[in-house]
């Protein structure tokens, strides 16, 4: 049977990555975007291109009502699902903590950890094996920023991502033994429009010198550990993470 897995945040960025390279592995993906629904049906049409199957399914992973209606068009459209990829994340403009208003930390936190949180919920419902699923697994996608702390640019989104790690440890024990598994990765400074995001495209070329490997990472770097803590290659792997940081901590 084909595995179904959810990618939230896929329209770009590291979610791209990662779908087409589930797509190359065989599984049926849910491209899961918020705003751009031109650059989430790209990569569809790319996936369908090779004969896989895909959907795009806007969702603001932040609302509760959205994230059911993700999960159950997926059900509906591909089948039951056993992965899910928590990758959607935003962060704000570079600044100092005192300057952060409490409208940002909420729109951070309800975006990379309470809809992690949500999508994780839909996911376990569906995937454990108490309530009659097969198993599966879950990738939680935190930062390195949860161990460097982001000091002077974004201690919030930091912090968001220290609850991201949290999750993942809890939960891998939580549903371990319901055939769950959940692992996160911790990437460093990749080449995405993220830092476009937060005020400066040109970000990792500033940091490069201060990573060991010196360089940014690649979306496709990430993408190959996401999909290997998904695969049963990981059948022993729960709680854990995968730094992809260049040796930079
Ligand atoms: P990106 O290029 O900015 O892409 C972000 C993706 O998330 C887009 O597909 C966007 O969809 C989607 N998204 C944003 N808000 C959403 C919401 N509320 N609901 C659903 N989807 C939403 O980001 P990226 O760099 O690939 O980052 C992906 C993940 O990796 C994030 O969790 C980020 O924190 C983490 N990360 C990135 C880096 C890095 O250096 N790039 C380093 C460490 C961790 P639309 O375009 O449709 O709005």
């Amino acid at each position: 049977m084909t595995k179904v897995v959810i990618i939230t945040g896929a329209s770009r960025g590291i979610g791209a990555a990662t779908a087409l390279l589930a797509a190359k592995q065989g599984y049926a993906i849910c491209v899961n975007y918020q705003k751009d629904k031109a650059s989430a049906n790209k990569i569809v049409n790319t996936i369908q291109a090779t004969g896989s199957k895909a959907i795009a399914v806007a969702a603001d992973v932040s609302k509760e009502i959205d994230v059911k209606h993700l999960f159950k068009i997926t059900e509906n459209d591909l089948g039951p699902i056993s992965g899910l990829v928590n990758n959607a994340g935003v962060l704000d403009q570079q600044t100092k903590f005192e300057n952060m208003s409490v409208e940002r930390w909420q729109r951070i936190f309800n975006i990379n950890v309470i809809g992690s949180m949500l999508c994780a919920r839909e996911a376990i419902i569906r995937m454990s094996t108490q309530h009659g699923g097969q198993g599966g697994a879950i990738v939680n996608v935190s930062s390195a920023a949860s161990f460097i702390g982001g000091a002077n640019e974004y201690v919030d989104y930091a912090a968001s991502k220290g609850a991201i790690d949290s999750l993942t440890i809890g939960l891998a024990k939580e549903v371990a033994a319901e055939g769950i598994r959940v692992n996160a990765v911790r990437p460093g400074l990749i080449n995405t429009d993220i830092h476009a995001s937060g005020g400066e495209p040109g970000r990792v070329d500033r940091l490069k010198e201060a990573i060991p490997i010196k360089r940014g990472g690649t979306t496709e770097e990430v993408a190959n550990a996401i999909m290997w803590l998904l695969s049963d290659q990981a059948s022993y792997c729960t709680g854990s993470f995968i730094e992809l940081a260049g040796g930079r901590r």
